[in-house]
């Protein structure tokens, strides 16, 4: 069976900049498995597996517009240090969570004050081209729930 739009496709990915230096990477985990089409991976990563099946690997460079979107130098903010869970522990450059009504999101310490921190919103990988290795580790049809709910049930996926 090839990839495409509602199938459920598990796969391993390793990912880097443009230079070779890995960013992040599934290898030592177990594959991911998403249900293509749906709008779960970066638009340049749901395209890439269009057409593939088990057992390709193949690379694939993908500009921020395709990625994770281009990087907002004005997405930076000062938030008081009582809206962080660990902010002593906290350094520039380090990246952690916020949790807002909004739920959560990953930021970048930019700056570390005596009761405020400025942090960068922006998506970590933001502004960055990106070079993925990607391997299909099989491809299957996904189910009438499946399909319902927008996400991939079992294993590599949601348990509800
Ligand atoms: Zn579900």
């Amino acid at each position: 069976m090839k990839a495409g739009n509602n199938t459920v496709v598990r796969f391993h990915y390793s990912v880097s900049d443009l230079e070779g230096t890995p960013i992040d990477s599934s290898r030592e985990r177990e594959p991911l498995a998403i249900l293509l089409g749906h709008g779960g991976l970066i638009p340049g990563v749901e395209h890439a597996m269009q057409g593939r099946s088990a057992g390709e690997r193949f690379d694939v460079t993908i500009a921020p517009d395709d990625g994770y979107g281009p990087r907002r130098p004005e997405l930076t903010q000062r938030i008081a240090k009582k809206y962080f869970r660990n902010p002593d522990s906290l350094r520039p450059g380090m990246q952690t969570t916020l949790h807002s009504n909004d739920g959560h999101r990953t930021v970048t310490v930019t700056k570390v004050g005596s009761s405020v921190i400025d942090v960068d919103l922006n998506h970590p990988l933001a502004g960055l081209d990106l070079v993925f290795d990607l391997e299909i580790v099989d491809v299957r049809a996904a189910t009438d729930e499946e399909l319902a709910h927008g996400h991939v049930h079992g294993e590599g996926g949601h348990h509800h």
